[in-house]
């Protein structure tokens, strides 16, 4: 499933992606009173990991993520920054009572990670609830968008690849 959204990424953003051998979720991220994983110490674990050939590295855990003001989250990026990290956690119908379906949780997990990879290239949160930087607080909005950019944060994505591009 990693290898499949590496290659729909590596198309989306017309760059090169692959898939990094595993890594261990921080046990320092761990919060025994929420018995969740905290993602800004999780992002902060990453960022030790990146090499100087990767230009972003996204984080895929099965573990349950939170920022300390919100319940949970789905991931979390640093803006226009290099890490970002997406739960798959609550992308999977078993956490609603539901059969599993690997359909669905891959076309969650992937609309997910561009989300991240947009925060990482600086995009903010978009208000068309079908483009993939809306912002989902809950499984229905994920459903709802599409696996692309609106033709605005497209734009800016653009940009931001574009001065990366001339930068190296
Ligand atoms: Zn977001
Ligand atoms: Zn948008």
């Amino acid at each position: 499933m990693l290898e499949r959204i590496s290659k729909k990424v590596e198309h989306l953003l017309n760059v090169p992606s692959e898939v990094l051998k595993p890594v261990s979720v921080p046990k320092e991220a761990y919060d025994y009173v929420r018995k969740q994983y905290n993602s800004t110490v999780i992002l902060k674990n990453l960022l030790e990991k990146v090499t100087p050939d990767s230009l972003k590295v996204i984080g895929i855990t099965h573990v349950d993520l939170f920022i300390p003001v919100l319940t949970f989250v789905f991931g979390e990026a640093q803006l226009g920054g290099q890490v970002a990290v997406v739960s798959t956690a609550r992308l999977r119908q078993e956490f609603y009572g539901l059969p599993a379906d690997e359909f669905v949780l891959e076309e969650r997990l992937y609309k997910e990670v561009i989300h991240e990879l947009g925060h990482t290239f600086g995009l903010v949160h978009c208000s068309l609830n079908k483009c993939a930087m809306y912002l989902s607080t809950s499984i229905k909005f994920i459903d709802l968008k599409s696996s692309g950019f609106c033709r605005e944060c497209q734009k800016q994505l653009n940009k931001s690849l574009q001065l990366l591009k001339t930068d190296r």
